[in-house]
């Protein structure tokens, strides 16, 4: 933790040295581009409350994101190999621990396959794909 107050990167508050992350939303005092954007997906189409970022449950709106997987190596191998698994984004509640999840990236083989089965791929094999 930064040894001096600190502007959090998402919500623009002002955070004593004292505290880890940003103690109004969550946010790590260092965070990457990566983890504001996450913030910035759920806020929109997962917690959906643009002022407070706030839980359906008990209203706190301190939450941790994170990506199902690296995104850098989730996006950045993604034109070597024909890249079947979808990304989702998770939410988690400090408060009370309530989860929420939201696909954030789906690659364009597995929308045809949805397309023409009409279902999603459910084969173990393609969770490593
Ligand atoms: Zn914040
Ligand atoms: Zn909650």
């Amino acid at each position: 933790m930064p040894n001096y107050r600190w502007l959090c990167l998402f919500c623009d508050r002002g955070n004593s040295e004292k505290v880890e992350n940003c103690e109004f939303c969550g946010t790590n005092p260092t965070a990457t581009g990566w983890e504001i954007t996450a913030r910035e997906f759920a806020d929109k189409n997962i917690l959906n409350k643009k002022e407070s970022f706030s839980c359906e449950i008990c209203s706190s709106g301190v939450h941790e994101v994170n990506y199902s997987e690296d995104p850098v190596e989730y996006f950045e191998t993604r034109g070597k190999q024909p890249l079947f698994r979808t990304m989702f984004i998770l939410t988690k509640c400090k408060g009370c621990e309530h989860q929420l999840k939201k696909e954030y990236s789906t690659p364009l083989l597995r929308k045809i396959y949805r397309f023409i089965f009409g279902h999603d791929i459910k084969s173990e094999y393609w969770k490593n794909k």
